[in-house]
């Protein structure tokens, strides 16, 4: 199986994950928003950190990427849409008051449909953007697990409202990427408690069956 592990990181309080194949102890660290050690004490014993993915280019996923590439030699996957929140990391940084940051090198520019394995298990990138324009999902099919990013949260989805923001884009990612793979899935996002697609397709505010009441509250 996957077992899936996650600190809560930064002043945002983002969700960085490790995920790691039980059969073969390798690691993939979703999300390096910072606070590297505590990040990579979740991994459980002789598990080894193989893959780095940022969800998208926003800070509070990345501030502790460099950190996390030094402390495991493992490379860093970013979609190329988000180049430009990348470069504008150390602005980023004086602006969200976090410390300063070098921009970490990206290794890997993940595409859309891209297949990628932790150990034993297949995983497909999926690209959402909306949030950002590199927002990516990262799904396993076996194990009807996705981790989402800042594109949908238990409950809510992620700001449009930063540069880059589309909330049309990001309601199409939602409705014909993340929601067709099943009501069953379960998911883990960028901030807040995981939840499961069924659930935010019947009652998300946002993006769900019942009227988008809530974008106007
Ligand atoms: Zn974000
Ligand atoms: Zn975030």
């Amino acid at each position: 199986m996957l077992v899936v592990r996650n600190a809560v990181v930064g002043p945002f309080a983002a969700n960085a994950y490790v995920v790691t194949c039980d059969r073969t102890g390798e690691a993939m660290l979703v999300d390096p928003g910072g606070e590297i050690p505590r990040i990579l004490g979740l991994l459980p014993p002789g598990a080894r950190v193989t893959r780095i993915v940022c969800t998208h280019g926003h800070i509070d996923h990345v501030a502790g990427a460099t950190e996390a590439k030094d402390a495991t030699g493992a490379p860093l996957s970013l979609h190329a849409g988000d180049e430009g929140w990348l470069e504008a990391l150390p602005r980023q940084a004086e602006m969200f008051g976090f410390d300063p940051v070098v921009a970490p090198g990206v290794d890997h520019r993940p595409a859309d449909g891209e297949v990628f394995r932790v150990g034993a298990f297949e995983g497909r990138v999926l690209h959402t953007p909306g949030h950002s324009p590199g927002s990516i999902c990262l799904f396993f099919p076996e194990q009807r697990l996705l981790f989402t990013g800042d594109t949908l949260f238990a409950g809510s989805v992620g700001r449009t409202d930063l540069p880059g923001g589309d909330f049309d884009a990001l309601h199409a990612s939602i409705q014909e990427k993340l929601f067709p793979l099943g009501d069953d899935v379960r998911f883990h996002p960028g901030h807040g408690p995981a939840g499961v697609i069924g659930e935010e397709r019947r009652s998300n505010p946002f993006v769900g069956e019942k009227p988008r009441r809530g974008r106007f509250l």
